[in-house]
This record gives C-alpha cells, sequence and structure tokens, in this order.
C-alpha cells in the first residue's frame, strides 16, 4: 500500500497565474503592449456564462485587457464569422477565444477555422494541432497544458513512462498524447472501442482519465505507484439529493494504490484559465516580435 499524494492544481495554478502577471509587467514595460483576450459568447448557457465570467476576472488580475463579446443566441453563423474576422485585425486583441459549445445552427469547426492561428489561444485550429503534431512551436490547448505542467512539476523528466491517455477528443484526449509524446512517453490513446480497458489501463505509468463518465476508472485498473491525471468533470446527484463533482476515476479506491492523484474539483480545472492566460501572453510576445 502506497501512500497516494493528492496533486494540487489549485494551488499550482494560482503560482502560474502570478508568474504571468509579472512576465504581463515586464512584456508592458519591454514594449509598451498590453496583450488582450477576446472572448466570444454566444448565447445564454449558465455553465459557459460562469466561464467566461471567470477568464474575464482572472485575465484583468494578470493585467491583461479583457474584451467579451456576448451574442444572442440568435446570432448567425455570418455574424459570428463576421466578428471574428474583425477581431483578427484588431491589434489589441492577441488572443480570441470562442466559448464552446456553440448554438446548433452553427458550425463550430467552421468557426474556429476562421481564428487567425497566431491568435487561437485555445490552440484549436488544424494549423496549430498540425504544428503540435509535427513538433513545431504551437499554441497547444489549455486543459492538456495544464495537465503535462502538473506531470511535470509531479515527476521531473516523463522520458520512458507509459502514459494511457483514455479519450480521444481533439481538444483534450489527442492533443495530450502528442504533449506526451513530445515528452518521450510511450504513449497509448484509449477510447470506446478499446478492448480490455481495465488492463491497458494498468500498464500506466501515468493514466489519464478525459471520458466525461462518472468514477469509470475504478482502483484496480490502477497500477500501484501510477501517477493519475483526471480531466472528468462530471456531475453526479449523492443520496441526499444533493449534486456534486467528481472525476473520470474512482477517487477514493485510487488511494492507497495511486502514487499521486489529482482531485476532482481542485485538480486539473483550475489549471485550464491558467494556462489560456499564458498561452494569451505567449501569442502578445510572438505578435509583437520579442
Ligand atoms: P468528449 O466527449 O469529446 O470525448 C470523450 C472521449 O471518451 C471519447 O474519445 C470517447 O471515445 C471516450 N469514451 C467514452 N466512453 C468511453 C468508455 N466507456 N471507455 C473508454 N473511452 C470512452 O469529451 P472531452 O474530451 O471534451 O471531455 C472529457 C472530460 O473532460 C469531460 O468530463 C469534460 O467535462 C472534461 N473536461 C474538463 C476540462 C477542464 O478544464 N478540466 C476541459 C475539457 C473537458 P470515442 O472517441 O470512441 O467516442
Amino acid at each position: 500500500m502506497v501512500e497516494t499524494r493528492i496533486i494540487d492544481g489549485k494551488a499550482f495554478a494560482e503560482k502560474l497565474r502570478k508568474r504571468v502577471a509579472s512576465e504581463v509587467t515586464a512584456f508592458h514595460a519591454a514594449t509598451g503592449v498590453t496583450p488582450g483576450l477576446a472572448v466570444v459568447l454566444v448565447g445564454e448557457d449558465p455553465a459557459s456564462s460562469v466561464y467566461v465570467r471567470n477568464k474575464g476576472k482572472q485575465t484583468v488580475e494578470a493585467g491583461m485587457a479583457s474584451i467579451e463579446h456576448k451574442l444572442p443566441a440568435s446570432t448567425t453563423q455570418a455574424e459570428l464569422l463576421a466578428l471574428i474576422a474583425t477581431l483578427n485585425t484588431e491589434k489589441e486583441v492577441h488572443g480570441i477565444l470562442v466559448q464552446l459549445p456553440l448554438p446548433g445552427h452553427i458550425d463550430a469547426q467552421a468557426v474556429l477555422s476562421t481564428i487567425d492561428p497566431a491568435k487561437d489561444v485555445d490552440g484549436f485550429h488544424v494549423v496549430n494541432a498540425g504544428r503540435l503534431a509535427v513538433g513545431i512551436d504551437a499554441l497547444v490547448p489549455c486543459t492538456p497544458l495544464g495537465c503535462v505542467m502538473l506531470l511535470k512539476d509531479a515527476l521531473g523528466s516523463l522520458a520512458g513512462l507509459e502514459a494511457v491517455v483514455v479519450g480521444r477528443s481533439n481538444i483534450v484526449g489527442k492533443p495530450l498524447a502528442q504533449l506526451l509524446l513530445r515528452e518521450d512517453c510511450t504513449v497509448t490513446i484509449a477510447h470506446s472501442r478499446t478492448r480490455d480497458l481495465p488492463e491497458v489501463c494498468r500498464r500506466a505509468d501515468i493514466l489519464i482519465g478525459a471520458v466525461g463518465r462518472p468514477e469509470m476508472i475504478r482502483g484496480d485498473w490502477i497500477k500501484p505507484g501510477a501517477t493519475v491525471i483526471d480531466v472528468g468533470i462530471n456531475r453526479i446527484t449523492g443520496p441526499n439529493g444533493k449534486h456534486r463533482l467528481v472525476g473520470d476515476v474512482a477517487f477514493e479506491e485510487a488511494q492507497g494504490i495511486a502514487g499521486a492523484i489529482t482531485p476532482v474539483p481542485g485538480g486539473v480545472g483550475p489549471m485550464t484559465i491558467a494556462c489560456l492566460l499564458a498561452n494569451t501572453l505567449t501569442a502578445a510576445k510572438r505578435q509583437v516580435g520579442s
């Protein structure tokens, strides 16, 4: 039985935000430029509204400009594309983020493809996905970037480790697998058609849950001493009728087996906005050429 360390993503994210804030100050002193992040929200999805509010608040706290565009759910795709085209040309906008999900009548891929790759701080444009895949400088999706930062902080070098990523979405699983490959891990991507998933997971020195199924990954799927990163955010109703958040990993069962694990909430979640701020600063530096 090992003692399982809880990886404190909240504390790490706070340190990262402070580091970004001090770099923003230095960048502004050297160039006179304030990095600007434009966030576009279409419709009134309550969860998206909360995310956008938090992003705006933390952007300003980091010394950057937050430019919010809140559009009605009835906005047409053409209107949204026109707004993005304008933001692409605005000098004070260094990062553009379109909050997903978009209303059903809008093709998200068409929208993401319209963002200038240099301003694509979410890292979802095919140009950035391609650059990541071939190993050249890219803007990298925020949640996977946060996962790798936590892993490197917990383990130091990741070279040679067996990593199993459960989930193959374009926003989490695939880019995370690319980043782990970049760190010289031996990477397996598992998904809904993977045969004998528990056995595949048991190979992992680094096990990532990015599925969106509450507590699907059980304690006995975890290799003793493995580092577990739980990306899943699932709202469940407890026996008392109250809602609570759980991850994709059965957290209690992982105790005493995993070497380290991220909790939900307070693990990967807070890293996402912190990495968005870091990406916005990176984008601004590249655009200004500093
Ligand atoms: P998607 O629904 O896009 O992808 C889920 C993936 O899980 C798919 O690749 C799917 O496989 C796989 N999957 C589904 N069921 C199984 C199964 N039974 N066994 C194995 N694999 C399975 O989700 P996202 O990647 O967008 O998000 C995953 C989770 O991460 C969600 O809980 C989401 O809320 C959370 N999340 C958290 C963030 C954060 O800030 N912390 C940010 C983004 C997401 P297949 O491709 O075969 O269908």
